[in-house]
């Protein structure tokens, strides 16, 4: 089977994302990228049913190349991400680009409707690059969705998608997930404070000092 070992790891995030309750139904997708090839989860599959040779293989200009099923319907979305990624200097997003996971987790599609950015209630949202834009709302799977998703993730590997989810980059699929699960956490966090009364919020320059503190913050494992 092409691609088998990442097939497999975008069914196994899948089965996560279900299992966390950051997808209900056949909510949310993944994507891994491999070279110029890209797995992608299938439209309207649950997950429990999703097995590596389910998730479909496609170029970059979204030809099939071994797709048993019709790719998720946001599909342009991860295209244009990647694409976007491939583009050096401004406007592309934060690092380098191998997975994506998109969700539609309560707490981030609760804020999506609620704010244009993330609001700065905890120093972690400086984890995703600096503030996280909410991508202006645009019907699911278009290329305005798609361009929506783009411009928000400029310089960032997270952003919310009004009133419909959100999107998380990493350099690999392990990095995209507990991305999905850090910002899941900063809006519940955001929800509850402002449930309670008016939350006070971090400063636009603390959360600058965090993103170049953070720069220096942790280890790579060593490459495979
Ligand atoms: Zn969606």
């Amino acid at each position: 089977m092409l691609l088998g070992e990442v097939r497999a790891e975008v069914a196994a995030v899948c089965g996560q994302l279900a299992a966390t309750g950051l997808v209900v139904g056949t909510a949310g997708n993944v994507s891994a990228r491999a070279g110029d090839l890209i797995a992608v989860s299938p439209s309207g599959l649950d997950y429990a049913a999703l097995t590596a040779g389910l998730v479909g293989v496609h170029r970059r200009d979204g030809e099939p190349v071994e797709a048993p099923l019709a790719p998720s319907s946001e599909l342009p979305l991860h295209l244009a991400v990647y694409a976007a990624a491939g583009r050096s200097g401004s406007g592309a997003p934060a690092g380098p680009v191998g997975a994506i996971v998109h969700t539609h987790s309560p707490a981030a599609t609760a804020v999506s409707a609620l704010v244009t950015e993330v609001p700065a209630i905890h120093y972690q949202v400086a984890a995703f690059g600096g503030a996280v834009a909410v991508a202006p709302y645009a019907t699911y799977g278009t290329d305005e969705l798609a361009a929506n998703v783009v411009a928000a993730l400029s310089g960032r590997s997270a952003c919310l998608m009004a009133n419909h989810g959100a999107v998380t980059t990493g350099p690999d699929l392990a990095t995209a997930l507990s991305r999905a699960r850090a910002l899941e956490w900063v809006c519940d966090v955001y929800l509850r404070a402002a449930a309670a009364g008016r939350p006070r919020l971090l400063p636009p320059e603390e959360i600058e000092t965090v993103v170049r503190k953070l720069a220096s913050y942790g280890q790579q494992a060593p490459e495979a």
